[in-house]
């Protein structure tokens, strides 16, 4: 059975001519599959009973399994998403006055080991295929639209107006399949989303973000956290690869082809690791080039971590100094603390291949 969830709609024009249909079926299948959430050939009422037919012997619309849905006090829901047997995910709905945010992962598990980060924490096991990236926009729309009544919503409306790729998982190191979905999620013909408001979280994979500004450029977030090689080095250890001044002229380049005209840079408050005086006046000096944004993290606790949150008034001091610069700086506010829905805090469950979480186990028992 062909999923057909895992095309975007070039992808799916080529299927059908490869079954001997026409190309211009795509868009009809896309708006049935994404803009309806429909999955059922038989319901399909503008396509031909015969390719109906046809369709449901060798395709399938195969959107992943929830296991678990929770909602918080403050109204995020947070799905648990079944990868297969041994492994889930996580996506988080996080509704706001103006808009309705949805956080997914690309990745089970994640092989770039930042300390501060859970999911870094649990290893890597593999990437997820485009339609398990999509089948969480499908599975949250869905639920949301069974519960909340989408379809009574204005014309032109969406509760799901906005795609952070935060949750599990570094996606430019899973590139085809997240480019795949994100152009899904652009597609008019399935969730018409605007580029400014699809955004890319990455921890600086460089040669990737000069790719995807060509293939699919979106809003950019890149996870700074130090403002120095040495102390980036020990806390996003891709920072060994691709150090501070290469990731700062690959977020230049990238804003020439961007739909916004800012990077975002995330900065995760460590106690006394990365939040004194000294650290904020270097990182002006490291981002001096490139127009921006910062988005201050507190530091999300998990069990073991090693790290604290730092304190309210070094964050304000921290905030206050990039303000003073002229810079635009918001905290981020925690949501679903309750259900464990924070940054950093999405865990699933993940069947490490890496022996990574092992190491962290043993590293635990000895301190
Ligand atoms: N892998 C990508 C995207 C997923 S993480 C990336 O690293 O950018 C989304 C954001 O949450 C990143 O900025 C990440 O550094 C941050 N984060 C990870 N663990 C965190 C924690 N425990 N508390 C707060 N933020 C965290
Ligand atoms: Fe991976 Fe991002 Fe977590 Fe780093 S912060 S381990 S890149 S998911």
């Amino acid at each position: 059975m062909t999923n057909l969830l895992n095309f975007n709609q070039t992808q799916l024009a080529d299927y059908f001519v490869s079954i001997g249909e026409k190309p211009f079926r795509a868009k009809q299948l896309m708006r049935w599959m994404h803009h309806f959430g429909v999955r059922d050939f038989g319901q399909m009422t503008d396509i031909a009973k015969v390719l109906r037919e046809k369709l449901k012997l060798e395709a399938e619309i195969g959107v992943p399994e929830v296991l678990l849905e929770q909602v918080s006090d403050d109204g995020t829901r947070k799905w648990l998403i079944g990868a297969d047997e041994a492994n889930s995910i996580e996506a988080v709905f996080i509704p706001e006055d103006a808009r309705g945010t949805l956080c997914i992962s690309s990745q089970v598990g994640c092989a770039l080991a930042c300390t501060f980060c859970s999911t870094g924490r649990q290893g890597f096991n593999r990437n997820l295929s485009a339609s398990e990236i999509i089948g969480q926009l499908w599975v949250a729309n869905n639920a949301l639209r069974q519960t909340d009544g989408y379809d009574m919503l204005p014309a032109g409306e969406r509760i799901i107006s906005n795609v952070v790729m935060m949750g599990m998982g570094e996606p430019l190191a899973n590139y085809d399949s997240v480019v795949t979905a994100m152009q899904i999620m652009l597609d008019d013909s399935a969730y018409g989303l605007s580029r400014r408001c699809v955004t890319l979280s990455t921890s600086g994979l460089v040669p990737a973000m000069d790719r995807l500004k060509e293939d699919c450029p979106v809003a950019l977030a890149v996870s700074l956290h130090a403002p120095n090689d040495a102390l980036r080095d020990e806390i996003v250890p891709i920072n060994k690869k691709y150090p501070i001044k290469d990731l700062m002229a690959a977020c230049e380049r990238y804003l020439v082809k961007a739909p916004r005209d800012f990077v975002t840079f995330e900065y995760v408050m460590l106690d006394g690791v990365n939040d004194t005086v000294e650290h904020a006046r270097q990182l002006l000096t490291v981002v001096k080039n490139v127009p921006c944004k910062f988005n201050l993290i507190p530091f999300n606790p998990f069990k073991n971590s090693g790290y604290e949150t730092s304190k309210t008034s070094h964050i304000r001091v921290f905030r206050d100094i990039l303000m003073a610069a002229g810079y635009v700086v918001t905290v981020r506010k925690t949501r679903g603390d309750d259900i464990d829905a924070a940054c950093g805090q999405l865990a699933g469950k993940v069947l490490d291949k890496t022996k990574r979480s092992f190491k962290h186990v043993a590293i635990e028992v000895a301190v």
